[in-house]
This record gives structure tokens, sequence and C-alpha cells, in this order.
């Protein structure tokens, strides 16, 4: 199946073209505008960038949104994962703050929704989770955003995400969740266009 990826991150586009060696995937255009992400949710705001790109280019899109939800903060930071200690915050000033806001030991969750929409208006979305916990240190260098403290509960050895191999990072991983979700629903809709 022909679609493009609605992102401007060159790693996702690499990483989502490994995955899917059957599709022909292609870029985002330069001159594509993708709209703010103003859902309440994952999958809402997957929606807005897939829906953008399939309206801009008549041809089939997908997009992804991912983010943590903690327990102690009511499911926060969620959709605002990237922007938690402000608008123009890095990923060393939102870890810092979900280590200042969240006890160890309490529950997390990352989260990724992957969006398919079709030329025709047609639209799915497939959900990936990792449940775990929250360290109580940061601990390794890998992965990116608050991998330093999120024990996944799937990792025997209790190793947080940053000291996992990419590899194993993706195979308990939400995006390797959505992703192996995603597979067979791109299967299904290849074989009935
Ligand atoms: P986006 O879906 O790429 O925009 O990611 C949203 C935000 O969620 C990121 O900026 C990170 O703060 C957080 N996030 C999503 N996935 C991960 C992950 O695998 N590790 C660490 N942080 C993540």
């Amino acid at each position: 199946m022909r679609f493009v990826l609605s992102t401007r991150n060159a790693h996702k586009v690499s990483e989502l073209a490994d995955l899917l060696p059957e599709h022909e995937l292609l870029p985002l255009p330069g001159d594509v505008e993708l709209p703010p992400e103003t859902a309440p949710d994952f999958a809402g705001n997957a929606l807005i960038k897939a829906r953008a790109a399939s309206a801009a280019l008549g041809v089939a899109a997908i997009a992804d949104d991912s983010g943590l939800e903690a327990a102690a903060l009511g499911g926060a930071p969620g959709v605002r994962s990237a922007r938690y200690a402000g608008e123009n915050a890095t990923d060393e000033d939102n870890l810092a703050k979900l280590i200042r806001e969240v006890p160890a030991g309490s529950a997390l969750a990352y989260v990724c929704v992957i969006a398919v929409v079709l030329p025709d208006g047609t639209e799915h979305t497939v959900e990936g989770r990792c449940t775990g916990t929250m360290a109580d240190a940061r601990r390794g260098a890998g992965g990116f955003g608050y991998d330093p403290v999120f024990v996944a509960d799937e990792d025997p050895a209790g190793r947080t995400m940053a000291e996992l191999t990419a590899a194993e990072k993706g195979a308990i991983s939400h995006r390797g969740a959505a992703v192996a979700a995603v597979v067979p629903l791109l299967e299904s809709l290849a074989a009935d266009a």
C-alpha cells in the first residue's frame, strides 16, 4: 500500500519504513501544513495529522501521537508530554519535572496511537500501551524523553527504558505495539483496495 507518513520527524519516517517493508512510504512534502494538535486525546491528535496530509495530497496517510500517563498525576502529562514543563521545554526539563512530581514506584504508562486515513475519508486508529513504574533514580543513556525513569513491567530485570537496546525497547514499547497492530490493518486495507 502507498501512503504518506504525516510527520516532520525524520527518525519516525526511517523507523516506520524499516518496520513496514511491504509498503511504499512517502515523506510529507515541505509545503503541507500540519494543524495544531488540539485534541484532548492521542487518537484525536493522530487523526488531525493524518487527515491533513490525506486531504492535501489525495493519498492514504498515517500519523502517530504518543505520550506518558502518570497515575500520580491523574493521567497527565498525556497529550501534553512534549510540553509538560512549558511550551518550549526540552526533554530534560520535562524529565526533571516528572522526577519532582511523581513518587518512585507509582504507575506509569506510555501510549502510542497510529491513525490511518484513506482518500475516501475512512478513518482507523490502533493503540499500543506499555505499562511500568517510576524508577527511584534516573538510569541509562539510551532512548529519549522519560525513558531514564520508566521501568517497564515487561522487563524482568527491572531496567529503565534508557538501559535497554533499541531492539529490546521496540519489543515491549507502546510504539512497537502500535506498529504491530497497524501491520495487519494495512494488509487488510491493501487487500480491499
Ligand atoms: P511525539 O508523539 O513524538 O510527539 O511524542 C510526545 C512526547 O511523549 C515526547 O516528546 C516524549 O516526551 C513522550 N514520549 C513518547 N514516546 C516516548 C518514548 O518512547 N520514550 C520517552 N518519552 C516518550
